[in-house]
């Protein structure tokens, strides 16, 4: 599309369905780590929340009515870590899916011996590569009290979807050039590793230990405790927490309370 079309039609989506004011205070006083950044910021997450909204479909799952509020709620996260870089990394994809609670899915693997077992999996999201992403409200719902413990459903799974952009989910996204490739390795590569021993020597971790299956979900993990618990992820793993700032272009410590 022509980018002078694009922006005219973003302005009228500005002016036609702004999110109304009255919500859009209660969206923050529910997710106070939305409010980690200036208040222009804010005022353009707002926006982008806005468009965000224009350009997604969300559907319930066995009867569940997507209101306004639920609906912004998820817009507005998932809007926090594509507010520098950019709405469009999320073109890949359209749906969100939300279900009521976390959903059992079930899994199977085959061994080195080629028998295959079975076993039920609770997922409280899912993104898949070009959609849609499927989110459990009640994980959503608490994300302003999980914030504490680095914990946040959608900016996981959204976190996932940035790193499709690619390909399949592999803990590296689209990044300029080869220099911040090289780095991205080799960073999220020392940190996942020290994690991991963390993990198997029953360490306490900021981090859920399930950060420690595979360097994609590492990834996503961090970039969860990054947004919502930016003072004492940058505690725990400064380098990561210097490597994802330069990714998202963003720095929440700087403006989250003490
Ligand atoms: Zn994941």
């Amino acid at each position: 599309m022509r980018a002078w079309l694009k922006r005219w039609r973003e302005t009228r989506t500005l002016d036609k369905r702004a999110i109304p004011e009255p919500l859009w205070q209660l969206t923050l006083a529910r997710f106070p780590f939305l409010s980690f950044r200036d208040a222009t910021d804010v005022a353009r997450l707002r926006d982008i929340t806005t468009l965000f909204l224009a350009r997604k479909e969300f559907t319930g799952t066995h009867g569940l009515v997507v209101d306004d509020e639920m609906a912004v709620a998820i817009a507005a996260q998932a809007c926090v870590p594509v507010l520098e870089i950019g709405l469009d990394w999320y073109d890949g994809f359209i749906g969100i899916v939300v279900h009521a609670d976390a959903v059992v899915a079930q899994r199977e693997y085959t061994d080195d011996a080629g028998v295959v077992h079975e076993y039920e999996e609770e997922l409280s999201g899912e993104a898949m590569h070009g959609g849609p992403v499927m989110l459990s409200w009640t994980d959503v719902d608490e994300a302003g009290e999980s914030a504490e413990l680095g914990y946040n459903v959608v900016i996981h799974e959204f976190v996932h979807v940035l790193d499709m952009r690619n390909g399949q989910a592999d803990g590296i996204p689209p990044l300029p050039d080869r220099h911040s490739r090289d780095d991205w390795l080799r960073v999220l590569g020392a940190e996942y590793d020290r994690f991991c021993a963390r993990v198997d020597s029953d360490e306490d971790t900021l981090l859920d230990p399930y950060a420690a299956e595979a360097p994609e979900e590492f990834f996503a993990v961090a970039s969860e405790a990054f947004f919502v618990a930016p003072r004492h992820f940058l505690t725990e793993h400064p380098q990561m927490y210097v490597l994802l700032r330069g990714f998202f272009r963003q720095d929440p410590a700087a403006h989250a309370p003490p």
